[in-house]
């Protein structure tokens, strides 16, 4: 019989997979002592089990039934009983967090009559009809969908008929009259009364959570952050306590460390006579974590001791709810905290000083599009012309600026005409998210770090400053006010998510100091800033370091002049693993590699030819000083020739036009001539690469000759070149062989004509499923493979990236085809086989072949990966991911 129910004393944190994150680290903490109320779990198994047969398994009710009697009988109440009622909260938590993706309900067992028993045993009349009303609200919004604003609504004129301000103020009079009234909401849009039976409601909010599983917003978010769509989410039954049984009750949310700024010494936010979701909803403004020490300080000492314990235990960040019921603390939930890039990396190093992870772990717990955040741009703190509008919390670091937009509808429609935005609220809830996907940034006037907006930002690694108190925001009209400024829609404002503040206008931005570190080094980095910066600084460079340190994978860079290399090599590439020559014919040159293709006779063309080579090895020598003493492959010329021709359409109108007026200029028409000749169906698949240099006499050998009399010069001048050429497109070992003769024919007559000896590698790239299937008679004539991974993903699918992308890859995505772009991240399955064949088969030829991948997927830190995996020498990619593919190998590495 399947197990689909799980007491909290028979799991632990690494069951995840089964009892969800929250359910395995509930579990993790009983087991531990710590204080956290009784229950069970339903496991992710039953909740894939109801989703594919659109029912309970049958097994499940009677489980249900058993772990319920047996909670009761523990705590000696019954569920929903007229005296001293037992009730329990039902929460949803999948194996990977989903921070208010998915439903919970609290105070189920609540009724007409267990209501009046809670009252009698807490001797707390108002406490009982706050928790029924709070039951009848979450019910009826999650369980029998009807539309929170029916309830919300209902809470805000009853506030307004009383006078105040918050839910606190209001007596149990008229809760009791709210109760009504949501009971009466619930029959009207429901078409039936609320629930009265106990069972009945834990058995609808059960399903309810199951259901949840699948509704848009947490389809969004799964795709987003690569969620696979068939986990399932868990169902954790929760004794309730109660942080809103008046002032010495409370709830809170908080980290061991702060997750915004990696700053050490614990970070929360605590709400005196509230309950759940009160906190993360920022309804009220909280306290801080001092301010709780000064309210019940054996409470805070205690949640202070349980903090320091999960941290020892996690050896890393926690994350925390918790509930303090008259006195008495409760843990509701832990689990290793989300952070901030900047964050991460300072904790890492820090759990190194303090001796709880080694410094190879440390580098497992930050990652390559950390790296990358940090390197974005900041705002410009020196620039003259700010106008501060107010400083918020800094809740996601990053600057960002935009055009101010009320709802995610605008947001959405911006973003798809490319317009970035500011996404401006009261607070941020789930209906938010693809509005916060498509924003540049949020602003909310309400709410702390751990708000909704707050922690799904982070998430998302968004910019986002939040509880701004001083914006007032309407949505209905579309204004915010702050201060005597009047915001609407369209009006441009930064925000700093690093600092809190928010700026009038469009304020410039700088490189930040990571950018500058990684450009410049630390010394130069350190100048001016502030401790925290120091200290983050510090940390990304001993990571760095550790990875350089450990890692067996070379990073080169992808660059075609000497600019680019010089910077490429500031950022710790060790070579060129891609030079790209097609540049080396536009531009004033293109006139000649028109002359090139429209020549009558060799001469003419050698003549051209001529012309070109002077200009090309003065490219190539400006690359190599750059690169001087690294490894430089360069690429020979690989796009069709028409594009390097006139339009073929606009020409052809201009022939007809001249024709028209009897005045057609001859160059024109036999440049038409050559342009309908080269005109292709599918150029991708036509006459490029090796192909080129096969049909075009003296393409390939200008390029091959430039090339060695450019490293020729170089070393006869006592510098150290070290040039590999490579041919691309190649299919078939005799295209190889051909080009081979001719360039060792090159090579051998540039050598005698200088006197200087040199080795020249001559290698190929691999782009083509042919390359990689016949890869044991490649290797004979290569000395060096270089897998062209964009090539080689559109020619294994079939694909052609300009067409599909734009075409259909969001309805792949969509209906899970592929849970990223093939083009992004590395296909493993397929083109990674490829890539495994050809390797083998090519060190089995030639156990020197040295093999790279020159590929965008070079800097992606998943397909580095692979390739670490599969044995490549290096990756090579664009030099501002450089030092991402440092660290992502690193971790590979160590991983
Ligand atoms: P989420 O995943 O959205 O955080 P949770 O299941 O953690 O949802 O619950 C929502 C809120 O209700 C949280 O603040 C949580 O601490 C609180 N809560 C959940 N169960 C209980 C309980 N048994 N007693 C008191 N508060 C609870
Ligand atoms: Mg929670
Ligand atoms: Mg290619």
């Amino acid at each position: 019989m399947t197990q689909y129910v799980y007491g909290f004393a028979e799991g632990n944190k690494d069951l995840g997979e089964l009892l969800g994150g929250k359910g395995a680290n509930l579990a993790e903490m009983t087991n531990l002592g710590l204080p956290v109320p009784p229950g069970f779990t339903i496991t992710t198994e039953a909740c894939r089990s109801y989703l594919a047969a659109g029912k309970e398994p049958g097994e499940l009710r009677v489980q249900l039934t058993m772990a319920l009697r047996r909670l009761e009988d523990d705590l000696g109440r019954r569920l929903g009983d007229r005296h001293d009622p037992l009730l329990v909260s039902v929460r949803s938590g999948a194996m990977q967090s989903m921070p208010g993706m998915m439903e919970t309900v609290l105070n189920v067992g609540l009724n007409d009559a267990s209501v009046k028993g809670l009252a009698e045993a807490s001797g707390n009349e108002r406490f009982a009809w706050d928790s029924y009303r709070r039951l009848l609200q979450m019910f009826g919004k999650t369980v029998l969908d009807i539309d929170g604003e029916v309830f919300s609504d209902a809470l805000d004129a009853a506030k307004t008929v009383r006078g105040v301000q918050t839910d606190v103020e209001l007596d149990a009079e008229d809760l009791k009259a709210l109760v009504v009234e949501f009971k009466a909401a619930i029959l009207k849009h429901s078409g039936s009364e609320f629930p009265q039976h106990p069972r009945e409601q834990l058995d609808l909010a059960v399903r309810a959570v199951f259901e949840s599983w699948n509704t848009d917003r947490a389809r969004i978010y799964r795709r987003r952050e690569r969620i696979p769509n068939d986990a399932g989410t868990a169902v954790n039954i929760c004794t309730m306590v109660f942080g809103n049984l008046g002032d010495t009750s409370g709830t809170g949310v908080a980290f061991t460390r702060d997750p915004a700024s990696g700053t050490s010494g614990a970070y929360g936010d605590y709400l005196v006579n509230a309950q759940g979701e009160d906190v993360v909803a920022g309804i009220r403004n909280t306290l801080s974590l001092a301010d709780l020490e000064e309210l019940d300080p054996a409470s805070f000492q205690q949640l202070m001791k349980v903090m320091r314990r999960l941290e020892t235990h996690y050896r890393d960040l926690c994350d925390i709810e918790f509930t303090i019921e008259r006195s008495k603390l409760w843990m509701l939930q832990t689990r290793v905290g989300k952070r901030t890039a900047g964050a991460a990396f300072r904790i890492a190093t820090q759990l190194v000083d303090e001796d709880l992870i080694t410094l190879d772990e440390a580098l497992t717990r930050v990652d390559g599009a950390q790296l990358a955040q940090l390197m974005f741009p900041q705002f410009d703190v020196a620039g003259a012309q700010r106008t501060l509008l107010g400083t918020g919390m800094a809740a996601s670091p990053g600057a960002a600026v935009g055009a101010v937009v009320f709802d995610s509808e605008a947001a959405i429609a911006a973003a798809r005409e490319g317009r970035p935005v500011i996404l401006v609220r009261k607070e941020t809830n789930p209906d938010d998210l693809e509005g916060m996907i498509a924003a540049s940034g949020v602003l909310t006037a309400r709410g702390g770090k751990t708000s909704h907006a707050a922690v799904v930002a982070r998430g998302m690694g968004k910019t986002c400053v939040c509880g701004l108190a001083a914006l007032d925001v309407d949505e209905r009209a579309k204004t915010a006010r702050v201060g005597d400024v009047v915001l609407g829609e369209g009006d441009l404002i930064s925000i700093d998510g690093t600092t809190g503040e928010v700026f009038a206008g469009d304020v410039a931005v700088v490189a930040s100091p990571v950018a500058t570190y990684l450009e410049s080094g630390l010394d130069a980095a350190l100048v001016g800033v502030n401790e925290e910066t120091r200290d983050l600084l510090h940390s990304v460079d001993r990571l760095l370091r550790h990875a350089d340190l450990r890692r067996r994978l070379g990073v080169r860079a992808n660059a075609d002049n000497g600019e680019d290399a010089d910077r490429a090599r500031h950022l710790g590439a060790e070579g060129i693993g891609l030079c790209r020559t097609e540049h080396m014919f536009l531009g004033d040159r293109r006139e000649l590699i028109e002359q090139v293709i429209l020549a009558r006779t060799q001469n003419e063309r050698e003549a051209a030819f001529e012309r070109l080579r002077p200009l090309q090895r003065q490219d190539f020598i400006e690359l190599l000083t750059a690169m001087d003493g690294l490894p430089v492959t360069i690429r020979l010329l690989d796009p069709p020739l028409h594009e390097f021709l006139p339009d073929r359409t606009e020409l052809t109108v201009k022939v007809a036009l001249a024709a028209a007026s009897g005045a057609v200029d001859p160059a024109d028409e036999r440049l038409l001539a050559a342009v309908e000749r080269l005109h292709e169906s599918n150029p991708m698949l036509g006459l490029r690469g090796v192909r080129l240099g096969l049909v075009v006499p003296g393409l390939f050998a200008l390029q091959i000759k430039a090339i060695a009399e450019a490293a020729a010069q170089l070393r006869s001048e006592g510098a150290n070149p070290k040039v590999e050429i490579m041919i691309p497109l190649v299919g078939s070992v005799m295209e190889l062989f051909l080009i081979r003769d001719e360039a060792d024919a090159i090579l051998r007559s540039v050598a005698e004509q200088t006197q200087v000896a040199q080795a020249i590698p001559i290698g190929t790239m691999i782009e083509l499923p042919r390359a990689a299937l016949t890869a044991t008679r490649i290797a004979e004539a290569a000395e060096f493979f270089s897998f062209g991974t964009n090539d080689l993903t559109q020619t294994t699918w079939g694909f052609s990236r300009d067409d599909v992308e734009a075409a259909f890859f969001a309805t792949y995505l969509d209906r899970g085809v592929f849970m990223v772009s093939p083009f992004e991240s590395l296909d493993v399955d397929g083109v990674g086989r490829l890539i495994q064949i050809a390797v083998a088969d090519g060190r089995r030829t030639r156990p020197d072949l040295k093999l790279g991948i020159c590929g965008e997927h070079g800097g992606d830190p998943e397909s580095i990966h692979f390739f670490h995996r599969v044995g490549l020498d290096y990756v090579s990619c664009s030099p501002f991911r450089v030092p991402i593919a440092r660290l992502e190998a690193g971790r590979a590495a160590v991983m």
